[in-house]
């Protein structure tokens, strides 16, 4: 692939744009400098190249995780706090899709107050396959109550709980008390503050709320709130 068609794909601009960061020697591929614009490149995955100093790495489809600090909101347009696509270097929300700039999304939403994993891709049959009830990839929570939780409450939201918009019960898949104040809640699907209502429903009231884990992936303990990291293939094969 050509240089500056490389650097297009990534998300740095328009053709013409990326043409000249070429020229002004603004781009290293493998830790040279290359001037010329219609180099070739071996587009591998994972292929690292810098911008301006800044280092990146050349990913057909863009998969990433991000700690979502409190007090952001999931939306491109956000109501009353900052958007977590703030958060994300310019190129990733710039990423052109058939030639329409589309960027990464979220893959589902987290409430403004809600901290930890959230993933996010460019991927749309990714996003839509993850977000399908079919595909129940299991999501840790570790929920900070208000009152101390007691085996009743474990036992109810084990149990199944009726929510107000819909007759059928939800349960969680896995709900254990690690401290009085801290319930590990494991669900499979993702309603509307679901957390928070299956928790109002056992005469509970969520304090603080993080997601930990979505499937096999951890959020990582040296990824403090607010950075972002790019998944791994075997992460991204692992969550299909
Ligand atoms: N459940 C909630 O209530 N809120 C979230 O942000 C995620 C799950």
């Amino acid at each position: 692939m050509q240089l500056q068609e490389l650097l297009y794909t990534q998300g740095f601009g328009t053709r013409r744009v990326c043409f000249g960061l070429v020229q002004q020697g603004l781009v290293t591929v493998d830790g040279q400098i290359v001037t010329d614009p219609s180099a070739d490149v071996d587009a591998v995955e994972g292929l690292p190249y810098t911008v301006q100093g800044t280092a990146w790495e050349y990913h057909e489809k863009a998969y990433l995780m991000l700690h979502k600090p409190a007090g952001t909101e999931c939306s491109q347009k956000p109501s009353t706090y900052p958007s977590i696509y703030t958060l994300l270097p310019s190129p990733l929300r710039l990423r052109p899709n058939k030639g329409a700039v589309q960027g990464v999304q979220a893959i589902g939403r987290l409430d403004q107050d809600t901290t930890g994993l959230l993933l996010l891709t460019d991927d749309g049959q990714f996003i839509h396959r993850m977000g399908s009830p079919k595909h129940h990839v299991p999501k840790v929570y570790e929920v900070t109550t208000k009152h101390p939780i007691d085996d009743a409450q474990v036992a109810r939201l084990l149990g199944g709980v009726v929510l107000d918009d819909d007759p059928k019960p939800v349960r969680a898949a896995a709900c254990e008390a690690v401290a009085p104040l801290h319930l590990r809640l494991t669900l499979t699907e993702g309603k509307y503050h679901q957390v928070k209502r299956m928790l109002a429903a056992v005469g509970n009231r969520v304090e603080g709320l993080d997601r930990s884990r979505i499937g096999d992936l951890v959020l990582p303990a040296d990824l403090a709130p607010g950075q972002w990291r790019w998944l791994t293939s075997e992460q991204v094969d692992a969550l299909k």
